[in-house]
């Protein structure tokens, strides 16, 4: 059955008149969906019966709750979401002034970065914007969004934008574009997000030579760093809207020829060289080892002190905090725990 979440108001007022009713029902079904998030059409009291009754008849909310809860020591939480016949992630992380989510976008991920958990599921379907929303409407006292979950989000570009639209318009959810992250690898349709969105980007660097990068990570090839930071550097990042670097610190093995160490003087030089002139931040990540060990855990002083250089060297850098670790926090994690264990 078609699902109402996730239609803009134009196709609500479509919906109304295809039930009969009048045009501006549109309006109250938008208000019901995504001001007042009912879960059920019989909530929608200002719709006269016979017209609730003609929505259920062809429609469904496309609401639905997690299957799934897991909470970690430091109060990050984890939920697990069905779409179909697949799971998918989100995790809630509370701070004492704010509370953020982090939003898969499509279940599994065509990307196959080497050091993710989710790149080695394969890729199991785009998520409709219906879905994206899901995930959000569940909590009620979020802050910020991040969308860094399952997924690379310019590769479900519709989808992600539609799903924005609805978040910040004034018909929909009203949200500040600067309470949105949107993450990426860097890939072509990235430049719909830039143009078509005003939220923040978060690009998923961790490494600053193209040749080092497309070893962990093949949508190097699809579009190289460098062009991606010269994709960035036409737009602008001077007010409100903000560009970060994610970088996964994976410091250990000197031996020469070595392409895992990415905290090097080489590397620090390197980014500076890639980033100059560019308003950014750069985010360093902890990485700890999975069992395979193909990529070593961080070592706290080599990222302290690639944070030093950079910093000293004037580009904004910080050591992220990592959360929820003792539930399998990191992207795809949970997901495939469950599949382990089914
Ligand atoms: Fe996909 Fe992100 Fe994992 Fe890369 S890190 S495989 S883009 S989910």
């Amino acid at each position: 059955m078609e699902v109402l979440l996730g239609k803009t108001l134009e196709e609500l007022q479509t919906v109304a008149l295809s039930v009969g009713l009048q045009k501006f029902a549109g309006k109250q079904l938008a208000e019901w969906l995504y001001v007042r998030r009912v879960m059920s059409f019989d909530e929608m009291t200002n719709i006269s019966l016979k017209g609730r009754e003609a929505l259920k008849a062809h429609y469904a909310v496309g609401r639905h709750a997690p299957v799934r809860e897991a909470v970690s020591v430091d109060g990050t939480r984890k939920y697990l979401f069905t779409v179909g016949e697949q799971f998918i992630e989100s995790v809630y992380i509370p701070e004492e002034d704010r509370a953020t989510l982090c939003v898969s976008t499509q279940a599994g991920c065509k990307m196959g970065c080497k050091f993710c958990m989710t790149g080695t599921l394969g890729f199991h379907g785009h998520l409709p914007a219906s879905e994206i929303l899901n995930q959000i409407f569940y909590f009620d006292d979020l802050t910020n969004i991040v969308y860094m979950g399952e997924g690379e989000p310019m590769d479900n570009i519709d989808n992600v934008l539609r799903s924005l639209e609805i978040m910040t318009a004034p018909y929909g959810c009203a949200w500040s574009p600067k309470r949105i992250t949107v993450s990426t690898v860097g890939i072509p349709a990235m430049k719909r997000f830039l143009d078509e969105s005003e939220c923040h980007l978060a690009v998923s660097m961790h490494n600053p030579f193209p040749a080092e990068r497309a070893l962990i990570m093949p949508a190097e090839k699809l579009m190289s760093i460098t062009d991606v930071v010269s994709l960035i550097k036409q737009y602008d990042w001077t007010h409100q809207r903000r560009v970060s670097f994610e970088y996964i610190c994976w410091s250990s093995g000197s031996t020469p020829g070595n392409t895992i160490n990415n905290v090097s003087i080489r590397h620090a030089k390197e980014l500076l060289r890639l980033l100059k002139g560019l308003n950014c931040r750069v985010n360093l990540i902890r990485f700890h080892a999975g069992v395979d060990r193909q990529f070593p855990s961080s070592d706290e002083k080599a990222m302290e002190f690639f944070r030093d250089y950079l910093t000293n060297n004037g580009l904004t850098t910080t050591i992220r905090k990592s959360r929820g670790e003792d539930i399998l926090a990191a992207c795809g994690m949970l997901v495939n725990a469950l599949n382990n264990n089914q």
